[in-house]
């Protein structure tokens, strides 16, 4: 998808953060509102799929959580098949670094 300088209409590869024509700030482009779709490592239930897909939608993550195990009844296996392709496609979350939060005490 190309991007285009809002203030000079230099198109500039995608990813770039400044105009390299004008210095202008090019705004980050979000396909999904809000946060980026990971499997948060804290909080899962089953692998974080519904989570994932809570958190980066802003859904709640209970109703998540009851369709999901509705679809699996219900779908004759669709659900499931889905569930599992988001465990496999969709990334962890990276694990903090050691040392970036201030030792528990
Ligand atoms: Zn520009």
């Amino acid at each position: 998808m190309a991007v285009f300088c809002q203030r000079c209409g230099t198109g500039l590869p995608t990813g770039a953060r400044f105009c390299s024509s004008c210095g202008a700030v090019v705004p980050v482009m979000q396909s999904v509102p809000g946060r980026p779709l990971v499997r948060p490592l804290v909080g899962r239930q089953i692998a974080g799929v519904c989570l994932a897909l809570a958190r980066s939608n802003g859904w709640d993550v209970g109703m998540i959580r009851i369709i999901t195990v509705l679809g699996f009844i219900f779908s004759g296996g669709f659900v499931g098949v889905a569930y599992v392709a988001g465990w496999i496609g969709i990334p962890e979350e990276p694990m903090p670094m050691p040392g970036e939060y201030p030792p528990i005490v």
